[in-house]
């Protein structure tokens, strides 16, 4: 084994530090190294390939390796690879990207200011929401409510505004050393019904965290101190939760009647993951104020990320003559080349039909992955079309949790039990989530059905043969 691509990129990879870089796992077992990318499938530096069922990090929407899509990088290369974007400059890449967006963003959310990825368009969001309320003469309406399980980002606000509860994630960055709330961020729970249904039905469950939003806003001082709501229309990197029926559509009827915005992250529900460019509106009744877009936006072909706000939001903003600059932006905010990639991928979705295709697929995939549930370590199987999550028990009629460390380890045995049979998925605790590229078909969903299912048997032997479980299936 092990490829001179193999040896070469180990003995680079020391030099390397990844995103959220695993220490011991790199130390130990060394980096995975992925070589070539086609279409579904990723190839490591051994030459072995895998249906990546993770779509690389939920945004491969059109899947990988696409002439059309090198193409218009390289023409949009030759054409002007980089303008100056601040102040009052432009290039006509952004100017098509921004009318593009504002044409397929639900209401009036007309204005889109480009970024770099999605936490940078998070950061964005913010600092509309707070300048909105100040140029307003409302500068104490700027607390933030936002969601358990939630995630925004790495920047130190968008961590910030997440919250995902692990042994190794520091989620405390807006607290300072005497605990005090500098940013005022507020977290409500998740709307996970499978670790805090508690047995209610689930339009219990939904009004019981409606509830606690209205709550929150009264403890906070009512709606004259809050500035915003901030939600992912399905929660995606803290488990692929989808909400209870009606909860955020009674929520944000009660933002739109108390004049606190509605801010939706949908760097992973939209681009077609949902059978829509936004799902807020299409899915879930929400014509929020503001919607936060990266990832599957150019289908990972350049990074880009965009904060696409409303009417009124601009209005205020924007009211003439007063010497304002929006104190936000990057060298390389909306590149011109992502643009051209942006716009390039919306072609390709529009024009072979992925939305529609996301459509008949996606219940596919839903469907398949709940046959799983008859293994017995298989506790739930959650999601919505191209968002899918199976989470491990212990056993699955008590639906006892395995023991605290090796609950945190067996989404990573699963995940390296599917890899030996060619199959990518992500592991985050105990859970698998997938996210696939929008194009794939339902042999291919039978395929990563199939390797899942052999790897949770063989995980599954394992944890009876180390005695994590009894002996013999309750
Ligand atoms: N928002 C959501 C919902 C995400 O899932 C992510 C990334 O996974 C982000 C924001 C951050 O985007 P980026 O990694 O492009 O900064």
């Amino acid at each position: 084994m092990n490829t001179d691509i193999t040896k070469q990129a180990l003995a680079q990879s020391k030099n390397l530090m990844h995103p959220f870089h695993g220490f011991d796992m790199v130390a130990h077992e060394g980096p995975f190294i992925i070589d070539r990318a086609h279409g579904m499938h990723v190839y490591d530096s051994e030459g072995k390939g895998y249906l990546d069922a993770v779509g690389g990090m939920w945004c491969t929407q059109i899947g990988t390796g696409r002439k059309e899509m090198a193409d218009a990088i390289a023409e949009q290369v030759m054409k002007c690879n980089y303008s100056n974007p601040f102040v009052d400059n432009a290039n006509t890449a952004q100017t098509a990207l921004a009318a593009k967006l504002a044409e397929l963003a639900p209401g009036d959310l007309n204005h889109v200011f480009l970024t770099c990825g999605g936490s940078t368009a998070n950061e964005a969001a913010f600092r509309l929401v707070q300048l909105y309320n100040v140029y307003r003469g409302k500068p104490e309406k700027r607390a933030l409510i936002c969601r358990e399980d939630a995630y925004h980002g790495t920047t130190l606000l968008t961590s910030s505004l997440g919250g995902r509860a692990a042994p190794n994630w520091d989620e405390s960055w807006y607290l300072d050393s005497d605990g005090n709330n500098v940013l005022d961020i507020h977290k409500v729970s998740s709307p996970n019904y499978f670790h805090h249904g508690d047995g209610l039905s689930e339009a219990e469950f939904g009004e019981k965290l409606y509830q606690e939003v209205v709550d929150k806003i009264a403890a906070l001082g009512g709606p004259d101190k809050v500035a915003a709501f901030l939600a992912e229309p399905i929660i995606g990197a803290g488990g692929v939760v989808p909400p209870p029926a009606n909860y955020l559509k009674r929520v944000w009827e009660y933002c739109q009647a108390n004049d606190i915005l509605y801010w939706s992250d949908e760097v992973v529900t939209g681009f077609g993951r949902l059978g829509h460019f936004f799902a807020s509106e299409a899915e879930f009744g929400i014509t929020p104020d503001i919607i936060i877009s990266a990832k599957g936006l150019t289908s990972a072909y350049a990074p880009l990320g965009a904060c696409i706000f409303s009417d009124k939001i601009w209005n205020v903003l924007a009211e003439a003559d007063q010497g304002r600059i929006f104190n936000m932006g990057y060298t390389y905010s909306g590149h011109p080349i992502s643009c051209a990639a942006a716009l390039k991928n919306i072609e390709i979705i529009e024009r072979e039909n992925l939305l529609e295709h996301v459509h008949e697929v996606g219940p596919y995939f839903m469907e398949q992955l709940q046959t799983l549930r008859d293994l017995e370590i298989v506790g739930d199987v959650r999601g919505s079309k191209l968002m899918a999550c199976v989470e491990i028990v212990k056993n699955n009629k008590t639906m006892e949790f395995l023991g605290d460390e090796i609950n945190f380890a067996v989404g990573h045995m699963v995940g390296d039990a599917a890899q030996n049979h060619g199959l990518i998925v992500r592991a985050v605790a105990n859970m698998s989530i997938m996210s696939p590229p929008l194009i794939i078909t339902k042999a291919e969903v039978d395929e990563v059905v199939a390797k899942l299912r052999k790897a949770i048997v063989e995980v599954t032997d394992i944890l009876r043969a180390e005695g994590h479980l009894a002996d013999e299936a309750a």
